[in-house]
This record gives structure tokens, C-alpha cells and sequence, in this order.
């Protein structure tokens, strides 16, 4: 059997998705879920329940889609699940458990952050340190992102069910990690509807804004060290704007 990535001829440029981080964190929280050290807290259950309606949701099924219609459908239901996976990792109410598990759901579906629908202003998130050569924007690999969904689709489930009446919430310490990133940090703001802010972090001992940084994180906090000496929490990087610049693992 060819591989998802092979099998799509139509998409030359396409790159295997990052997955092993993704491998890890599901893994994880099956495990936990399923030996009931995870009983997710109420905002894990929301986000869950929202990731879980994109994941869920149904293609078209007016009477014969045209091969194009349904090649954009595909892509923006995977574009769907990314943006509101970000949503919830970034708003800062999910345990670190779901942190870490949605962090990797992003990282995975990351092909699809500008297709099929780019984001409204050049100043918008872009979730990553290499940008792809000029004239050649990569093409997802559409097969291999849905090959994802069952598999999510299970997981999800389990999050989103509400819990058994009288028990507390109980989560898990999540795996914490730490990376050495050489580059700048953005961090980004968004003052109204499709209006993008973007601002470079700076330390604040020294001013220097390109590292070589030490990222620490436990998936409630990311601590950023300058080569300076200097460490620093007070930085305002969502998750999302500093996990996914880093290697996938
Ligand atoms: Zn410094």
C-alpha cells in the first residue's frame, strides 16, 4: 500500500506531517484516561467539545460536489480543527495535560495554518521558524491529516464526556520540556477582527531579542533564558508561539 504522502500526486511539495509529538501526547492521555488519573476539569472538557465539533464535522453533501469544492472542503475542515485547537491551547483556561495534548494536535495539522484560506493579515501568526521558498507555498498533504481523525476523533470523545457525577477533576502533572531556541520570539495581538499585531521579545536584562534562548515550560508557564544570564516568564508568548518554532518531539 503506497504511503498518504506518495499517494497524493497533485501535491509535489507536500511534507510528511509532524506527528511524533502527537504519537506521544495521545498515547498519554489515553492512558491516563482510561486508568482514570485524568478526570479533565471543566474549561479541558469545553475545549475538547469545540476541537471535537470541528473533528466531527461533516463534509458537504450537496448532490455531487465538483472535485474542487470537495478538495477545499477537505482542507478547510483540517484548517478548522487547527484554528480552533490554537483557540483553546492559547487561551490559557485548558490543565497542562490538555495543553500538551492540543499543543501536539496543532504541530500536526500546522500544513493547513494557511490553507485553504491564508490568514487575513501579513501580520498574523505564521508558527514557524522556516519559511518555505518563495513561489513554492507547500501543498498539505490532505490524506495523511484525515488519516488522523478517527484516531482523534476516539480520543476526543472520551475528554469531551462529562464526568461522573461526584467526582472532582483530578489532572496529571504534564511532561515538561525544555528546548534552546537561536531566533526571535514574536508575540502577537489581535486588536480587532483580521487586524494582526506583531512584536518581537526582547529580555529584559540585556535588550537582546535573537537568543540563543533556553525555553523551559511545564505547560503552565514558559521561562525564557538569555544568553545574558537573564530568565524571564513576564514575556507574554502564548504556547502556540513558542512550542510550535520548536523541533517536533
Ligand atoms: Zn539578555
Amino acid at each position: 500500500m503506497p504511503s498518504p504522502y506518495d499517494a497524493d500526486t497533485t501535491a509535489p511539495h507536500a511534507r510528511p506531517l509532524m506527528t511524533r509529538a502527537l504519537t506521544r501526547e495521545a498515547d498519554r492521555a489515553r492512558h491516563l484516561l482510561a486508568g482514570a488519573r485524568w478526570r479533565p476539569t471543566a474549561p479541558d472538557t469545553e475545549a475538547a467539545t469545540a476541537v471535537l465539533a470541528r473533528l466531527t464535522a461533516p463534509l458537504p453533501a450537496r448532490q455531487a460536489p465538483t472535485e474542487r469544492r470537495l478538495a477545499v472542503a477537505r482542507d478547510r475542515r483540517l484548517q478548522r480543527i487547527l484554528r480552533t485547537t490554537l483557540h483553546h491551547l492559547d487561551a490559557g483556561a485548558i490543565s497542562p495535560p490538555a495543553a500538551a495534548l492540543l499543543a501536539a494536535v496543532a504541530r500536526a495539522l500546522l500544513p493547513w495554518h494557511a490553507h485553504p484560506n491564508p490568514p487575513p493579515a501579513a501580520a498574523a501568526p505564521a508558527h514557524t521558524a522556516a519559511p518555505h521558498p518563495p513561489g513554492r507555498a507547500p501543498t498539505p498533504p490532505t490524506e495523511a491529516g484525515e488519516a488522523l481523525l478517527p484516531a482523534l476523533i476516539a480520543l476526543f470523545t472520551t475528554l469531551a464526556a462529562p464526568p461522573p457525577p461526584g467526582t472532582a477533576p483530578l489532572t496529571p502533572a504534564a511532561e515538561p520540556w525544555h528546548a534552546r531556541h537561536e531566533g526571535r520570539f514574536r508575540r502577537y495581538g489581535r486588536p480587532g477582527p483580521g487586524v494582526w499585531t506583531a512584536e518581537t521579545v526582547g529580555c529584559p536584562g540585556c535588550g537582546g531579542t535573537t537568543g540563543p534562548w533556553t525555553v523551559v515550560c511545564d505547560w503552565q508557564a514558559i521561562t525564557l533564558g538569555c544568553a545574558c544570564g537573564t530568565a524571564t516568564r513576564e514575556h507574554g508568548l502564548a504556547f502556540s508561539e513558542v512550542r510550535l518554532l520548536m523541533p517536533d518531539g
